[in-house]
């Protein structure tokens, strides 16, 4: 017999235990299971272990609405957020649910069923089993975890010292009294670059071209005070909603102002590391704020380590590894010990996962992202994936809620079967993403597409999204839901054509 359960979860990250507390306290009747490749819970909290990883969002809007952040510094270090996912996974028993090293490679949807067939490969040996689950729900981040992105260089393999990637660093790694060079400008390379040169003789940040870095305090101080006067739910939810509304506000009016809000961020390093440092060339980039993800840097770690001589920056193109290090095409070498290349994920939708329904093979590519969590002609299947410019738990619990009204929303009208329908033709497809970003730019042709309208753009718009996913009708006239004998006719037509 083949296990099967009413919702399938995949991935035990930050999003898969919020769904999971979702169903549980939501639809606290549906049976679930939660399938996870690796053999611990955490997602990216668990798998990034360079020195110094922390989240550059706060902690009020990357934490679960429903569990305070009780720790003062609101930009929190990697360990501390796998310590809260964790605990977050035990106080409320998801912790039971999960299936560890269980990797879903393939799932196929039958509509005279109206199931998914979802098979998985088992422990270290890889053994092959099989589940059934009426609703699919992917919680799998959006990046390749066994690869990171890798340029290729030439003459890498001349290199004498060690090579490193962030996304697998080597837990015995000694920098200590070493050069290091990091190459890279995104989140990664500055907040590694500060942490390791406390041990390092020195520390070259090498990038191509400048991003946008600002600072902010690590502890939020008005979070501190609330937190002292009120109690800790009523003030972790309005500082969230500060922190909500504070980040939206900047960031729609880095859209609107551009070059004003661009001199303004240049003003802000130039303030911190004086007006001899040249910010023209390494903190002056060549897009706008927020065509790539603004980095943030606590209490301004990365200035402070640029002002004491521990870091340098050089903005230049690598023209090739040498024994010793690297030669730019300016002709300027950079000698090294170590090269950490923080050049970034590889993105992946839905872990890998093959897709089929009613036995046609489904191309990822082919389909058009439906309110950003459903997929146009896949149904019963949704995933957690959060925004590009405020915190990815915001959109995930937003998307677990919405799922378990949508489920509700089923069961009280005995709906078996609910598929995203694009029938619109004044609809045009776009780009999912909008970021000129190197990751997003290599990955956009092998992605779903979004709509020009509602309910297919994406909005990247926590408000708007509130109110449509609370709010919206379920049964918005692009949902297509089926009962289980209308489900079976729909197959058998479709089998006999
Ligand atoms: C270094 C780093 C820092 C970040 N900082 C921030 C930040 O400050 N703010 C922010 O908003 N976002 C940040 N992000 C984005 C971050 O990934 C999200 O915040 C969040 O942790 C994602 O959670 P998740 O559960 O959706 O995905 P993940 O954390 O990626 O977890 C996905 C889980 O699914 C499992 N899985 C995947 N595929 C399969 C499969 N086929 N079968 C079984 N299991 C599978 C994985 O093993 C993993 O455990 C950061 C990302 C990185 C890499």
């Amino acid at each position: 017999m083949t296990e099967h359960v009413d919702v399938l979860i995949v991935g035990a990250g930050l999003s898969g235990i919020g769904a999971a507390y979702y169903l549980q306290t939501r639809c606290p009747k549906k049976r679930y299971a939660i399938l996870e490749g690796r053999d611990t819970i955490g997602g990216t909290w668990d798998l990034f272990r360079y020195p110094g990883v922390r989240s550059d969002s706060d902690m009020y809007t990357l934490g679960y609405s429903f569990r305070p952040w009780h720790d003062p510094k609101a930009i929190a270090d990697g360990p501390s957020i796998l310590a809260y996912i964790k605990e977050t996974a035990q106080a409320n028993g998801i912790d039971r649910h999960i299936r560890f090293n269980h990797r879903v490679r393939r799932a196929e949807w039958s509509s005279a069923e109206a199931r998914w067939t979802v098979e998985v490969e088992r422990g270290l040996d890889r053994e092959p089993m099989r589940l059934t689950c009426s609703f699919l729900f992917m919680c799998s981040g959006y990046y390749d975890y066994d690869h990171g992105y890798m340029p290729e260089w030439p003459g890498v393999e001349q290199f004498a010292g060690k090579i490193v990637h962030p996304q697998h660093w080597p837990p015995d790694l000694d920098y200590t009294g070493k050069r290091v060079v990091v190459i890279g400008s995104g989140a990664t390379a500055v907040t590694l670059v500060p942490t390791v040169a406390k041990q390092a003789a020195h520390v070259t940040l090498l990038q191509r071209s400048p991003t946008y870095i600002a600072s902010q305090p690590a502890e939020d101080a008005f979070a501190n005070r609330l937190r002292r006067y009120l109690p800790l739910g009523l003030a972790y939810s309005l500082i969230r909603w500060k922190n909500v509304l504070t980040s939206m506000a900047y960031y729609n009016l880095m859209r609107w102002q551009p070059a004003r809000m661009k001199q303004n961020l240049i003003n802000l390093v130039r303030a911190q590391l004086g007006p001899a440092y040249d910010v023209d060339t390494h903190f002056t980039p060549r897009y706008n704020p927020w065509d790539q993800r603004l980095c943030l840097v606590p209490d301004g770690d990365l200035f402070a380590a640029i002002k004491a001589g521990t870091v340098s920056m050089v903005t230049d193109h690598i023209d090739t590894f040498t024994p010793t290090g690297i030669r730019l095409r300016s002709g300027a070498e950079l000698d090294a010990d170590i090269i950490v290349t923080a050049t970034g994920l590889l993105m992946k939708l839905m872990g890998g996962l093959q897709l089929a329904v009613d036995g046609r093979p489904i191309d990822p590519a082919q389909t058009m992202s439906y309110k950003g969590l459903m997929f146009s002609d896949i149904p019963n299947l949704a995933a957690a994936i959060g925004y590009t410019n405020a915190s990815w738990t915001l959109k995930c619990e937003l998307v677990s809620r919405y799922v378990c009204r949508l489920l509700k929303y089923m069961d009280q009208r005995g709906y078996v079967q609910c598929t995203p329908r694009q029938t619109d033709p004044t609809i045009t497809a776009e780009p999912i993403l909008n970021f000129s970003s190197g990751y997003v730019q290599r990955a956009l042709s092998s992605l779903p597409s979004q709509g020009s309208k509602r309910p297919w753009k994406l909005y990247q718009n926590y408000l708007l999204d509130l109110l449509t996913f609370r709010y919206g009708k379920v049964d918005d006239g692009t949902l297509e839901f089926m009962r289980r004998r209308r489900a079976r006719r729909a197959a058998r037509q479709r089998g006999s054509r």
